[in-house]
This record gives C-alpha cells, sequence and structure tokens, in this order.
C-alpha cells in the first residue's frame, strides 16, 4: 500500500502548532505493517490543497488529508478533495442533524450557515462519525480504486478517528506489507550498538535497520517482509541476548518502563530528591500511565535551605563541599530514604546554566545518586549542551543509573 499524508493548515508551516498527527499517525501505521511513503503540508489554500490532491493520487493507493474540516473560512479541505477529483459538494442533511444534537448536548449555539458548510459533502463520500466533534470524517473511494480520507485536525478529534474508522477500512483492502521489531538498549553508545546489530542482522540474512539516539538511549529496529517473520524473531532474541543487560526486556519502549517492571516485581516504592531537573524526573516517571503504583513523589529541593529543612542536608555540607558535590547528592538520597516514604530513590544536584558554572563547578556538572538504604550508587557527570539539554540529560542518565542500580547482579540476589 503506498500511502501518502497531506497535512493542512498555516499554523503549522508557521511553527504554531506541531504536527503530531503525523507522528501519531507514522506509528499507528508501522504498528500495523505500514508505513508512510511521503508526507506533504500545504497552506490553506484552495488551489494549493486540490493541486497536491491530483498529485498524491498520481501514486498513491491511499491518501489521508489532516485538517481544514471546519466551518471557518480557512477550512477548505473538502471544496479542494471535491474539485481534484471533479465530484459535486451534497448537502447532507443527517450529518446537518448530527452536528446540530452533538452542539445542542453541550449547549453551544452556532449560525445554521456554518453547520451547513460542514454538512456539504463531496458526492459519494461515506461519512465516518466525529464523536469528538462537530465535523465529521470523510472516506470517498476514487474510480480506480483509491481511498481518500479525510480526518479533522484537532488531536483527539484525529487519532480516535484514525484508530477507529480509518483503520479498519484500510486492514480490509491491504494486507500489512511489513514486520518489524524494535530492542531499547539503555547505557550504550549508537555506534556500538550498531556493530552488534549489523553483525546480528547478517547472521540471520538481512533487514532493514534502523537506530533512533535519545539521550542515555538507542533504540534499534529491524523490519523485513511478511514471510521473514520467523527470522526476525530469531534476529531479536540473539540480539537482545548480545546487549544483555544493556537490552531493557521485551516489551519496555523506555527506561521508565524497564523500572516499573523491576520495583513492581519486588513491590518496591520509589520517590526523587531534585535540584538541577526541578521535577524533572518525577515528571518522565508520572508520564507513564499507572506510575503511582511504583512511585510516590518528590522533593524538589532547588533552593539550599530546602536540602537542609526537607531532606536533612547538613548546612556544613552545603558550605563545603558544596551544594553541588558527590557529598550533598548522596545526603539529599540518604534525607530522602530517611523520611521512610519509599524503598528506593534518585536525588540530583548539578549546574544547568548557562549562569552559576566556575573553573571548578563548570555548567553541565551533575551529581547523581540512586538506590537504596545502604546501596546508594553516586556518580559525577559533566554534560554539554544549553541549560534544557543539560537537564533533559540529567532526567536521561538518572533513570539509566537507578535502571542499572536495580539490575546489576548484586541488585538481584536480594
Ligand atoms: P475544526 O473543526 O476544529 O476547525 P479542522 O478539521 O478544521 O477542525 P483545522 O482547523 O485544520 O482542523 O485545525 C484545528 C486545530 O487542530 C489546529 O489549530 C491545531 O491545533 C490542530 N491541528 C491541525 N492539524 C494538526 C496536525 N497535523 N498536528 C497536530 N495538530 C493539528
Ligand atoms: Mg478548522
Amino acid at each position: 500500500m503506498k500511502l501518502h499524508i497531506l497535512c493542512i493548515g498555516n499554523e503549522i508551516l508557521g511553527g504554531r502548532v506541531l504536527n503530531t498527527n503525523l507522528a501519531s499517525l507514522g506509528s499507528l501505521c508501522e504498528e500495523h505493517g505500514w508505513h508512510i511513503e511521503r508526507e506533504t503540508c500545504v497552506p490553506d489554500d484552495l488551489e494549493t490543497i486540490r493541486r497536491e490532491t491530483v498529485a498524491a493520487l498520481a501514486t498513491a493507493d491511499v491518501l489521508v488529508t489532516i485538517g481544514g474540516l471546519g466551518p471557518t473560512t480557512d477550512d477548505l479541505t473538502r471544496p479542494a478533495v471535491a474539485a481534484a477529483l471533479t465530484l459535486p459538494l451534497q448537502w447532507q442533511p443527517e450529518v446537518a442533524a448530527r452536528i446540530r444534537t452533538f452542539l445542542s448536548q453541550r449547549q453551544i449555539t452556532i449560525h445554521d450557515e456554518a453547520v451547513n458548510l460542514q454538512a456539504m459533502v463531496p458526492a459519494g463520500a461515506e461519512i465516518l462519525p466525529n464523536p469528538n466533534g462537530t465535523a465529521p470524517g470523510l472516506c470517498i473511494p476514487t474510480p480506480s480504486g483509491q481511498l481518500v480520507f479525510l480526518l479533522p485536525g484537532p488531536p483527539h478529534e484525529f487519532m480516535p478517528m484514525a484508530r477507529n474508522e480509518m483503520l479498519p477500512r484500510l486492514q480490509a483492502r491491504f494486507a500489512r506489507t511489513e514486520v518489524a521489531d524494535s530492542v531499547f538498549c539503555v547505557g550504550i553508545a549508537e555506534s556500538n550498538a550498531a556493530v552488534i546489530a549489523e553483525a546480528v542482522a547478517q547472521r540471520h540474512g538481512g533487514f532493514d535497520i534502523a537506530y533512533c539516539a535519545k539521550p542515555a538511549q538507542v533504540y534499534i529496529r529491524f523490519t523485513t517482509v511478511p514471510e521473514r517473520a520467523a527470522a526476525l524473531a530469531a534476529a531479536m532474541r540473539d540480539l537482545r541476548q548480545e546487549l544483555s543487560a544493556q537490552a531493557l526486556p521485551q516489551g519496555c519502549q523506555s527506561v521508565v518502563e524497564g523500572i516499573a517492571q523491576v520495583l513492581a516485581k519486588d513491590g518496591l516504592v520509589m520517590a526523587t530528591a531534585e535540584s538541577c531537573t526541578g521535577g524533572g524526573i518525577a515528571k518522565a516517571i508520572t508520564d507513564l500511565p499507572g506510575a503511582s503504583a511504583f512511585f510516590h513523589g518528590a522533593v524538589i529541593s532547588y533552593d539550599n535551605a530546602w536540602k537542609t529543612r526537607f531532606l536533612g542536608v547538613p548546612e556544613s555540607l552545603l558550605a563545603e563541599p558544596g551544594a553541588v558535590s558527590e557529598a550533598v547528592a548522596r545526603a539529599m538520597l540518604q534525607g530522602l530514604l530517611d523520611l521512610k516514604v519509599a524503598q528506593v530513590g534518585i536525588a540530583v544536584t548539578g549546574i544547568a546554566g548557562p549562569t552559576g558554572g566556575t573553573l571548578e563547578k563548570p555548567v553541565g556538572l551533575v551529581y547523581v545518586a540512586t538506590g537504596r538504604q545502604e546501596k546508594i550508587t553516586v556518580r559525577r557527570y559533566q554534560f554539554a549542551g544549553d541549560r534544557e539539554a543539560i537537564r533533559e540529560r540529567v532526567v536521561a542518565m538518572a533513570l539509566v543509573q537507578l535502571w542499572q542500580g536495580l539490575t546489576a547482579p548484586e541488585a538481584q540476589k536480594h
């Protein structure tokens, strides 16, 4: 299946809105064995949308347009696609009725004109219900057997419609064209992971390999045709074995998921004590739904007085060797664990910049303490980059350090 996407909107091209729908659709498609062949982003201009629709349909089996289905003057997708397919627009009373019901349930009144505009639908289009908004989606078959989906722009309307309406229609028509599997690794350089991955791939007859490096994590993805699913499974087993401790368990897509699994297995709860990350580690952890099962809270001790007051860090340590030091990172974690609110913790203290650095303690110097009572590990890191990059790396590295401590062979004896 050749799948093209046409994203519509000045707000995307102007950088006011991030094109998250493309990312969500891309991963939905990969999950189901297809990939997006091409994406084009165009402004809210009728002729441009029409021309790009015609161009896409010269080669695509499926075209998905995103956005521009609403009632405002910049919503031009319906007339533009109708023009591209030389279809008349027809007023659909049931669409108008459904929009009125949706609005009255929410005590919203809009002009009849706006309702009727959204009920103008290219002839022959199938209406895709939109339980989360007014504009319905549309699915239009072309005479040569292609499918054109018109989906709304707001992500909370777009994704449910893509998953519940578009996906089943695609599955009914097109077989999956690929199978893929991934390994997430931590604490290994991308180039070292690549050497291992290439060797494994070669031993098993070759695959398309993709790498994606994020701070402190590398993700390796092998893709092949469905007929080679067994070879793929064998290669993945091999790859996992070769990466051993550096590979997250099967099914884990992030180090937080890995930590969650280990803590759940042992019935442990964790907490964080954060200075330079300002709660960023807690945020990363609580991004995982269900995090409350293993994460109970954070002390954001940004100011020294808070390190003393809430974590019991001795003032003498804050004076010498100073707040950014191995001793203070250790004392912060010790103080957190002494609160008896968690058995496992992370504490970080560092200089995120851009100011505050000195010759002995430059910007990017960070101490990370992880572990549990009597088993605290403190490591010193020197990160590069601006404030945002440094803080992002500290969050990633702190989680990796905890994960490594939890899964180290000596930790598993307990
Ligand atoms: P509405 O009925 O709300 O007007 P619509 O289908 O007409 O929906 P647009 O007007 O194009 O859609 O976009 C509405 C909003 O949806 C945008 O302001 C933006 O916030 C969001 N949006 C549109 N396209 C995308 C995209 N590709 N990725 C993420 N968000 C998007
Ligand atoms: Mg709109």
